[in-house]
Protein backbone atom coordinates (compact mmCIF):
# COMPACT_ATOMS: atom_id res chain seq x y z
CA UNK A 1 0.00 0.00 0.00
CA UNK A 2 1.40 3.67 -0.54
CA UNK A 3 2.59 5.47 2.00
CA UNK A 4 0.10 7.63 3.92
CA UNK A 5 2.31 10.70 3.45
CA UNK A 6 2.37 10.14 -0.30
CA UNK A 7 -1.62 10.52 -0.73
CA UNK A 8 -1.68 14.60 -0.80
CA UNK A 9 -5.67 14.28 -1.00
CA UNK A 10 -6.67 17.29 1.78
CA UNK A 11 -9.02 15.90 4.56
CA UNK A 12 -10.04 18.84 6.44
CA UNK A 13 -7.88 18.63 9.37
CA UNK A 14 -11.04 18.78 11.83
CA UNK A 15 -12.36 15.48 10.17
CA UNK A 16 -8.55 14.35 10.12
CA UNK A 17 -8.68 14.59 13.98
CA UNK A 18 -11.92 13.03 14.63
CA UNK A 19 -12.03 9.43 15.42
CA UNK A 20 -15.02 7.28 13.82
CA UNK A 21 -18.17 6.30 15.91
CA UNK A 22 -17.62 3.79 18.00
CA UNK A 23 -19.91 1.44 18.73
CA UNK A 24 -20.82 -0.22 21.74
CA UNK A 25 -18.54 -3.99 22.00
CA UNK A 26 -19.70 -7.19 20.29
CA UNK A 27 -20.65 -9.94 22.24
CA UNK A 28 -19.16 -13.69 21.66
CA UNK A 29 -21.60 -16.69 22.58
CA UNK A 30 -21.93 -16.88 25.80
CA UNK A 31 -22.14 -12.97 26.98
CA UNK A 32 -25.16 -11.14 27.10
CA UNK A 33 -24.67 -7.70 24.68
CA UNK A 34 -25.71 -4.87 27.33
CA UNK A 35 -23.87 -2.04 25.48
CA UNK A 36 -25.85 -0.68 22.58
CA UNK A 37 -29.58 -0.26 23.79
CA UNK A 38 -30.84 -2.74 21.19
CA UNK A 39 -34.05 -4.81 21.95
CA UNK A 40 -33.17 -8.25 23.71
CA UNK A 41 -36.42 -9.82 22.18
CA UNK A 42 -36.26 -11.64 18.96
CA UNK A 43 -38.61 -10.19 15.91
CA UNK A 44 -42.19 -11.08 15.29
CA UNK A 45 -42.91 -13.32 12.98
CA UNK A 46 -45.35 -11.01 11.41
CA UNK A 47 -42.47 -8.55 11.13
CA UNK A 48 -39.92 -11.05 9.48
CA UNK A 49 -42.59 -12.21 7.09
CA UNK A 50 -43.01 -8.33 5.98
CA UNK A 51 -39.25 -8.15 5.38
CA UNK A 52 -39.34 -11.15 3.03
CA UNK A 53 -42.42 -10.30 1.35
CA UNK A 54 -40.75 -6.41 0.71
CA UNK A 55 -39.85 -5.37 -3.23
CA UNK A 56 -37.46 -7.46 -5.11
CA UNK A 57 -33.74 -5.89 -3.77
CA UNK A 58 -32.95 -5.60 -7.14
CA UNK A 59 -35.58 -2.49 -7.17
CA UNK A 60 -34.88 0.51 -5.43
CA UNK A 61 -37.11 1.53 -2.58
CA UNK A 62 -39.86 4.55 -2.41
CA UNK A 63 -37.50 7.93 -1.70
CA UNK A 64 -39.80 9.28 0.17
CA UNK A 65 -40.94 6.48 1.91
CA UNK A 66 -44.99 7.21 1.36
CA UNK A 67 -46.91 4.68 3.15
CA UNK A 68 -44.72 4.58 6.16
CA UNK A 69 -45.07 8.52 6.62
CA UNK A 70 -48.97 8.39 5.40
CA UNK A 71 -49.16 5.91 8.28
CA UNK A 72 -47.04 7.87 10.92
CA UNK A 73 -49.04 11.02 10.03
CA UNK A 74 -52.51 9.12 10.80
CA UNK A 75 -51.02 7.91 14.45
CA UNK A 76 -50.07 11.49 15.25
CA UNK A 77 -52.95 13.04 13.93
CA UNK A 78 -50.10 15.40 11.90
CA UNK A 79 -49.99 15.69 7.56
CA UNK A 80 -47.92 13.99 5.41
CA UNK A 81 -45.17 16.51 5.11
CA UNK A 82 -44.66 17.31 9.01
CA UNK A 83 -43.42 13.82 8.92
CA UNK A 84 -39.86 12.80 7.59
CA UNK A 85 -38.23 9.07 7.93
CA UNK A 86 -34.32 8.56 7.63
CA UNK A 87 -32.14 5.77 7.83
CA UNK A 88 -32.19 5.57 11.70
CA UNK A 89 -33.03 8.57 13.92
CA UNK A 90 -29.09 9.78 13.81
CA UNK A 91 -28.88 10.32 10.03
CA UNK A 92 -31.91 13.12 10.73
CA UNK A 93 -30.21 14.32 13.00
CA UNK A 94 -27.07 14.87 10.69
CA UNK A 95 -29.56 16.06 8.01
CA UNK A 96 -31.05 18.71 10.79
CA UNK A 97 -27.49 19.80 11.39
CA UNK A 98 -26.24 20.01 8.12
CA UNK A 99 -29.19 22.05 7.08
CA UNK A 100 -28.71 24.82 9.95
CA UNK A 101 -25.02 25.03 10.50
CA UNK A 102 -22.65 26.53 8.41
CA UNK A 103 -19.26 27.04 9.45
CA UNK A 104 -18.82 28.68 12.90
CA UNK A 105 -22.40 27.79 13.64
CA UNK A 106 -23.05 26.06 17.26
CA UNK A 107 -24.97 23.05 18.38
CA UNK A 108 -25.43 23.10 21.84
CA UNK A 109 -26.94 19.93 23.60
CA UNK A 110 -26.29 18.38 27.38
CA UNK A 111 -23.40 16.65 28.06
CA UNK A 112 -22.92 13.88 29.19
CA UNK A 113 -25.26 12.59 26.00
CA UNK A 114 -25.89 10.46 23.04
CA UNK A 115 -22.11 10.43 21.51
CA UNK A 116 -22.61 11.27 17.96
CA UNK A 117 -23.89 14.85 19.29
CA UNK A 118 -20.25 16.59 18.96
CA UNK A 119 -19.35 14.38 16.30
CA UNK A 120 -22.10 14.90 13.72
CA UNK A 121 -21.53 18.88 14.86
CA UNK A 122 -18.15 18.62 13.28
CA UNK A 123 -18.38 16.37 10.38
CA UNK A 124 -20.91 19.71 9.28
CA UNK A 125 -18.29 21.87 9.80
CA UNK A 126 -20.39 23.52 13.06
CA UNK A 127 -18.79 24.27 16.80
CA UNK A 128 -20.38 21.72 19.33
CA UNK A 129 -20.94 23.62 22.75
CA UNK A 130 -21.56 21.18 25.37
CA UNK A 131 -23.39 21.98 28.85
CA UNK A 132 -22.88 19.48 31.66
CA UNK A 133 -25.38 17.75 33.22
CA UNK A 134 -26.90 18.66 36.73
CA UNK A 135 -25.49 16.23 39.89
CA UNK A 136 -28.04 14.04 39.10
CA UNK A 137 -27.09 13.58 35.61
CA UNK A 138 -30.15 15.47 34.19
CA UNK A 139 -30.12 18.67 31.35
CA UNK A 140 -29.22 22.01 33.37
CA UNK A 141 -31.89 23.62 30.63
CA UNK A 142 -30.95 27.20 32.28
CA UNK A 143 -27.46 26.91 31.32
CA UNK A 144 -28.11 25.96 27.77
CA UNK A 145 -30.54 28.55 27.65
CA UNK A 146 -27.28 30.86 28.87
CA UNK A 147 -25.08 28.58 26.42
CA UNK A 148 -27.06 29.86 23.45
CA UNK A 149 -25.51 33.04 21.29
CA UNK A 150 -26.14 34.77 18.14
CA UNK A 151 -24.09 31.80 16.61
CA UNK A 152 -26.24 28.64 17.62
CA UNK A 153 -28.35 27.32 15.41
CA UNK A 154 -29.23 24.24 17.09
CA UNK A 155 -30.03 22.90 20.01
CA UNK A 156 -30.33 19.02 21.62
CA UNK A 157 -32.11 17.71 24.13
CA UNK A 158 -32.22 14.27 24.78
CA UNK A 159 -35.23 12.79 27.12
CA UNK A 160 -34.35 10.11 28.57
CA UNK A 161 -31.04 10.97 28.55
CA UNK A 162 -28.60 8.72 26.64
CA UNK A 163 -26.63 7.43 28.71
CA UNK A 164 -27.36 8.76 32.27
CA UNK A 165 -31.32 7.83 31.81
CA UNK A 166 -33.23 10.68 33.47
CA UNK A 167 -36.33 12.85 31.67
CA UNK A 168 -36.73 16.77 30.95
CA UNK A 169 -40.15 17.39 32.01
CA UNK A 170 -43.29 18.28 30.06
CA UNK A 171 -43.31 21.81 32.51
CA UNK A 172 -39.49 22.00 31.92
CA UNK A 173 -39.37 21.90 28.32
CA UNK A 174 -41.93 24.75 28.03
CA UNK A 175 -40.03 27.09 30.51
CA UNK A 176 -37.10 26.36 28.12
CA UNK A 177 -38.64 26.64 24.77
CA UNK A 178 -39.80 30.01 25.39
CA UNK A 179 -36.52 31.21 26.43
CA UNK A 180 -35.07 29.83 22.82
CA UNK A 181 -35.29 32.61 20.04
CA UNK A 182 -37.46 31.28 17.34
CA UNK A 183 -34.81 30.95 14.60
CA UNK A 184 -32.90 28.35 16.28
CA UNK A 185 -34.23 24.85 16.11
CA UNK A 186 -34.51 22.20 19.04
CA UNK A 187 -34.54 19.05 18.47
CA UNK A 188 -36.25 17.03 21.03
CA UNK A 189 -34.19 13.42 20.62
CA UNK A 190 -36.87 10.83 22.28
CA UNK A 191 -34.90 7.98 20.97
CA UNK A 192 -35.90 6.17 24.29
CA UNK A 193 -39.55 7.75 24.81
CA UNK A 194 -42.02 4.43 24.47
CA UNK A 195 -40.13 3.54 27.73
CA UNK A 196 -40.72 6.60 29.56
CA UNK A 197 -43.20 5.45 32.67
CA UNK A 198 -43.01 9.03 34.48
CA UNK A 199 -45.78 11.21 33.75
CA UNK A 200 -44.02 14.26 34.04
CA UNK A 201 -42.11 13.54 30.94
CA UNK A 202 -41.93 15.52 27.86
CA UNK A 203 -43.94 14.22 25.54
CA UNK A 204 -43.04 15.56 21.68
CA UNK A 205 -45.78 14.36 19.74
CA UNK A 206 -48.59 16.75 22.44
CA UNK A 207 -45.19 19.64 21.84
CA UNK A 208 -46.08 19.91 18.48
CA UNK A 209 -50.22 18.67 18.86
CA UNK A 210 -50.07 21.81 20.90
CA UNK A 211 -48.44 23.99 18.43
CA UNK A 212 -47.03 25.77 21.19
CA UNK A 213 -42.85 25.52 19.53
CA UNK A 214 -43.07 25.39 15.89
CA UNK A 215 -39.11 25.51 15.73
CA UNK A 216 -39.01 22.06 17.77
CA UNK A 217 -38.31 18.63 15.87
CA UNK A 218 -39.13 15.71 17.80
CA UNK A 219 -37.03 12.82 17.00
CA UNK A 220 -38.35 8.82 17.01
CA UNK A 221 -37.03 5.70 16.08
CA UNK A 222 -37.78 1.93 15.45
CA UNK A 223 -34.21 0.88 16.57
CA UNK A 224 -34.92 0.57 20.77
CA UNK A 225 -38.83 0.17 21.34
CA UNK A 226 -39.81 -1.90 18.25
CA UNK A 227 -36.01 -3.59 17.79
CA UNK A 228 -35.02 -2.76 14.24
CA UNK A 229 -32.23 -1.30 15.24
CA UNK A 230 -30.10 -3.57 12.35
CA UNK A 231 -32.81 -2.32 9.59
CA UNK A 232 -31.73 1.50 10.30
CA UNK A 233 -35.42 3.39 10.55
CA UNK A 234 -36.22 6.45 12.46
CA UNK A 235 -38.68 9.30 11.98
CA UNK A 236 -39.00 13.10 12.80
CA UNK A 237 -42.36 15.12 13.43
CA UNK A 238 -42.04 19.08 13.16
CA UNK A 239 -42.57 22.17 11.01
CA UNK A 240 -42.53 20.33 7.03
CA UNK A 241 -40.19 24.03 6.20
CA UNK A 242 -37.32 22.68 8.54
CA UNK A 243 -38.23 18.89 7.47
CA UNK A 244 -38.07 20.06 3.61
CA UNK A 245 -34.78 21.36 4.91
CA UNK A 246 -33.86 17.78 5.76
CA UNK A 247 -35.15 16.36 2.98
CA UNK A 248 -32.28 18.22 0.67
CA UNK A 249 -29.69 17.07 2.32
CA UNK A 250 -30.89 13.45 2.29
CA UNK A 251 -28.52 10.68 0.79
CA UNK A 252 -31.18 9.50 -1.62
CA UNK A 253 -33.10 6.09 -1.13
CA UNK A 254 -31.24 5.31 1.95
CA UNK A 255 -34.11 4.00 3.52
CA UNK A 256 -34.71 0.39 2.13
CA UNK A 257 -38.27 -1.04 1.05
CA UNK A 258 -37.51 -3.91 4.03
CA UNK A 259 -36.94 -1.08 6.83
CA UNK A 260 -40.18 0.58 5.42
CA UNK A 261 -42.58 -2.96 5.65
CA UNK A 262 -41.36 -3.84 8.71
CA UNK A 263 -41.77 -0.80 10.69
CA UNK A 264 -44.86 -1.01 8.84
CA UNK A 265 -45.86 -4.33 10.30
CA UNK A 266 -44.28 -3.28 13.54
CA UNK A 267 -47.03 -0.55 13.91
CA UNK A 268 -49.54 -3.39 13.14
CA UNK A 269 -48.36 -5.21 16.07
CA UNK A 270 -47.47 -1.74 18.00
CA UNK A 271 -50.21 -3.36 21.22
CA UNK A 272 -47.52 -6.56 21.34
CA UNK A 273 -44.58 -4.82 20.55
CA UNK A 274 -45.30 -2.32 23.75
CA UNK A 275 -46.43 -5.53 26.17
CA UNK A 276 -42.76 -6.26 25.61
CA UNK A 277 -41.37 -2.24 26.34
CA UNK A 278 -43.72 -2.50 29.79
CA UNK A 279 -41.66 -5.71 30.61
CA UNK A 280 -38.46 -4.16 29.79
CA UNK A 281 -39.20 -1.09 31.76
CA UNK A 282 -40.32 -3.27 34.61
CA UNK A 283 -36.90 -5.34 34.73
CA UNK A 284 -35.45 -1.65 34.43
CA UNK A 285 -37.12 -0.54 37.54
CA UNK A 286 -36.42 -4.20 39.04
CA UNK A 287 -32.38 -3.36 37.95
CA UNK A 288 -32.48 0.27 39.83
CA UNK A 289 -33.82 -0.86 43.19
CA UNK A 290 -31.44 -3.57 43.24
CA UNK A 291 -29.08 -1.16 42.40
CA UNK A 292 -29.69 0.82 45.03
CA UNK A 293 -30.23 -1.30 47.51
CA UNK A 294 -26.81 -2.51 47.09
CA UNK A 295 -25.32 0.73 47.69
CA UNK A 296 -25.11 2.70 43.92
CA UNK A 297 -26.29 6.13 43.13
CA UNK A 298 -28.30 5.47 39.88
CA UNK A 299 -30.30 8.41 38.89
CA UNK A 300 -33.66 7.95 37.60
CA UNK A 301 -33.59 5.74 34.47
CA UNK A 302 -36.40 5.98 32.22
CA UNK A 303 -35.19 4.82 28.79
CA UNK A 304 -34.13 0.70 28.53
CA UNK A 305 -30.55 1.12 30.70
CA UNK A 306 -29.20 2.51 34.02
CA UNK A 307 -26.01 4.37 34.61
CA UNK A 308 -23.55 3.33 37.46
CA UNK A 309 -21.31 6.22 37.83
CA UNK A 310 -17.98 4.23 38.84
CA UNK A 311 -15.99 7.43 38.26
CA UNK A 312 -12.35 6.83 38.41
CA UNK A 313 -13.47 3.14 38.35
CA UNK A 314 -15.17 2.65 35.25
CA UNK A 315 -13.12 0.34 33.71
CA UNK A 316 -12.32 -1.56 36.50
CA UNK A 317 -15.49 -2.05 36.76
CA UNK A 318 -16.47 -2.21 33.56
CA UNK A 319 -14.23 -5.52 33.50
CA UNK A 320 -15.84 -7.21 36.36
CA UNK A 321 -19.08 -7.28 34.63
CA UNK A 322 -16.50 -8.25 31.10
CA UNK A 323 -15.41 -11.41 33.46
CA UNK A 324 -18.96 -11.99 34.22
CA UNK A 325 -20.17 -12.57 30.89
CA UNK A 326 -21.88 -9.29 30.83
CA UNK A 327 -20.49 -6.73 27.65
CA UNK A 328 -21.50 -2.94 29.06
CA UNK A 329 -20.36 0.28 27.60
CA UNK A 330 -17.89 2.07 29.82
CA UNK A 331 -17.36 5.75 29.49
CA UNK A 332 -13.96 5.92 31.18
CA UNK A 333 -13.71 8.38 34.67
CA UNK A 334 -17.20 8.74 34.32
CA UNK A 335 -19.35 5.84 34.49
CA UNK A 336 -21.13 2.46 32.78
CA UNK A 337 -24.38 2.25 30.87
CA UNK A 338 -26.17 -1.07 31.10
CA UNK A 339 -28.34 -1.85 28.84
CA UNK A 340 -31.91 -3.69 30.31
CA UNK A 341 -31.65 -6.84 28.26
CA UNK A 342 -32.36 -10.58 28.97
CA UNK A 343 -34.49 -11.18 31.65
CA UNK A 344 -31.63 -13.74 32.52
CA UNK A 345 -29.42 -10.99 32.70
CA UNK A 346 -30.76 -9.01 34.88
CA UNK A 347 -29.99 -11.29 38.20
CA UNK A 348 -26.31 -11.53 37.13
CA UNK A 349 -26.31 -7.72 36.47
CA UNK A 350 -26.83 -7.16 40.25
CA UNK A 351 -24.41 -9.56 41.36
CA UNK A 352 -21.57 -8.25 39.44
CA UNK A 353 -22.58 -4.70 40.40
CA UNK A 354 -22.77 -5.57 44.51
CA UNK A 355 -19.60 -7.17 44.25
CA UNK A 356 -18.06 -4.23 42.27
CA UNK A 357 -19.46 -1.53 44.91
CA UNK A 358 -17.92 -3.74 48.07
CA UNK A 359 -14.42 -3.33 46.11
CA UNK A 360 -14.62 0.33 45.49
CA UNK A 361 -11.81 2.44 47.58
N1 LIG B 1 -30.73 9.24 19.83
C1 LIG B 1 -30.28 8.65 20.93
C2 LIG B 1 -30.38 9.38 22.21
C3 LIG B 1 -29.73 7.37 20.86
O1 LIG B 1 -29.27 6.80 21.97
C4 LIG B 1 -29.67 6.71 19.62
C5 LIG B 1 -29.09 5.34 19.46
N2 LIG B 1 -28.14 4.94 20.31
C6 LIG B 1 -30.15 7.39 18.51
C7 LIG B 1 -30.67 8.64 18.64
C8 LIG B 1 -30.05 6.81 17.14
O2 LIG B 1 -30.89 5.78 16.92
P1 LIG B 1 -31.18 5.24 15.46
O3 LIG B 1 -30.27 5.96 14.51
O4 LIG B 1 -30.91 3.79 15.54
O5 LIG B 1 -32.60 5.57 15.19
Amino acid sequence: MTDAADIPIRVRPEIAALPPYKQGRQAGDEAFKLSSNENPFDPLPGVVEAIRAATSVNRYPDASATRLRTRLAERYGVALDDVHVGAGSVSILAQLVQATCAPGDEVVYAWRSFEAYPWLAVVAGATAVHVPLTEDSRHDLPAMSAAITDRTRVVIVCSPNNPTGPVVTQEEFDAFALTVPDDVLIVLDEAYAEFVTDPAAVDGTRVLSAARHPNVVVLRTFSKAFGLAGLRVGYAIGHPRILDAARSTTIPLSVTAQAEEAALASLDAEEELLERVRAIAERRDRVVAGLRDAGWRVPDAQGNFVWLPAHDETLAVAQAFDDGGLIVRPFAGDGIRITIGEEESTEKVLAVAAAAVRDLP
